[in-house]
């Protein structure tokens, strides 16, 4: 078998490593940016009662039409421009990398960053090049992004605003800056929009390569599967040729809208991580000996005493914490281990773990 997968699969396939998730049975879940809460007990009735009436012997509706208003009223996407969802955001980097690819073509993004443009460009025949970020405080290297550029002259450019898993916001004047040099598209991926004030969607028009993408998922909808990309209509009419007919499934249609008509409970719950972004922040900080990084998102990128973050990570996980372990992701990111802003309670436990497990010394 061995020999005929060695002849067939794509050798760039080959090369990858499938993007692992790690099995958190068990344990408090702090390590894939997921909104911790649930729903009101009528709420999840109300809920269910409408998911028992949806038509699954049939096809989904292919424009999903029911979502098309809402979404726009939610994220602030304007009239005139185009509305393209995905299956998960993810689904959308496919669609755009299917679409650009061809021989000497490039995405360009900037690392350390999200892995998925990298693992994406790479299985749909996209060449990748990723230019580091200033490695003190994860911010743009311009002068060196503008020479890239005009160097690779990419295909297509993908920033995330905030950035994951650094979780700051890049400087606005630079990104603007490198939308007018990139010769191609520049998708600024804003998955964190509801835990920051910043966003490039109120910018759709004033380039033409200019597209926002966003997700449902880190705003507390990660189980439906929703992205979405919004851009002039041109390019997106294009874009929707590699999208599967029925990529948005019924349920997920349904159920999106349903939640967008009670919007103002997920906004509650991004709020309130919001304020607990803050108060982990502080206690982080006057831990000694390690650096919690300033965040957009809710996440915080946590960088520990040399050589400690890997039996760290084990000893929280020992303690039934699960956060992500970086070291080893990226030379900019030793040491380093990212938690998700959870509940107060699970915030505290998270706390208390990785105070013991700094206690606990290497042997
Ligand atoms: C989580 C994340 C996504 C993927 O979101 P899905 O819609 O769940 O596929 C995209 N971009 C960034 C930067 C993310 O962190």
């Amino acid at each position: 078998m061995h020999h005929l997968i060695d002849h067939w699969i794509r050798p760039e396939l080959r090369a990858l490593s499938a993007y692992q998730v790690a099995d958190a049975r068990g344990l408090i879940k702090l390590d894939a940016m997921e909104n911790p809460y649930g729903w009101p007990e009528g709420m999840k009735q109300e809920w269910a009662a409408l998911l028992s009436q949806v038509a699954i012997n049939r096809y989904p509706d292919p424009q999903a039409t029911q979502l098309q208003g809402p979404l726009r009223a939610a994220m602030g996407i304007a009239d005139d421009m185009g509305l393209l969802l995905g299956n998960g955001s993810d689904e959308i980097i496919q669609m755009l990398c299917l679409a650009l690819a061809g021989p000497g073509r490039t995405l360009l993004s900037v690392e350390p960053g999200f892995v998925m443009y990298r693992l994406i460009a790479s299985f749909c025949g996209l060449r990748y090049c990723g230019v580091p970020l200033n490695p003190e405080d994860f911010s743009l290297d311009l002068p060196t992004l503008l020479q890239t550029l005009e160097q690779e002259q990419p295909a297509l450019v993908f920033l995330a605003y905030p950035n994951n898993p650094t979780g700051n916001l890049f400087d606005e004047q630079a990104l603007l800056e490198i939308i007018q040099a990139a010769p191609g598209l520049v998708v600024i991926d804003e998955a964190y929009a509801p835990f920051t004030d910043a966003s490039f969607m109120a910018r759709l028009g004033q380039f033409d390569n200019l597209l926002v993408m966003r997700t449902l998922s880190k705003m507390g909808l990660a189980g439906l599967r929703l992205g979405l990309l919004a851009g002039p209509r041109p390019w997106l009419e294009q874009l929707d040729k590699v999208r599967m007919p029925y990529n948005i499934n019924s349920l997920t249609q349904a159920s999106a809208a349903f939640a967008l008509r009670h919007i103002q409970v997920l906004e509650q719950q991004t709020q309130q991580i919001r304020r607990d972004r803050a108060l982990l922040l502080g206690q982080l900080q006057v831990l000694p000996g390690l650096t919690a990084y300033a965040s957009e998102a809710n996440f915080i990128l946590l960088r520990l005493p040399e050589g400690r973050a890997s039996a760290v990570f084990a000893a929280m996980k020992q303690q039934g914490v699960l956060v992500k372990n970086l070291h080893g992701a990226h030379p900019s990111l030793r040491d380093c281990l990212r938690l998700t802003i959870g509940t107060p309670e699970e915030n505290q436990a998270c706390l208390r773990a990785l105070q013991t497990a700094l206690s606990i010394r290497v042997p």
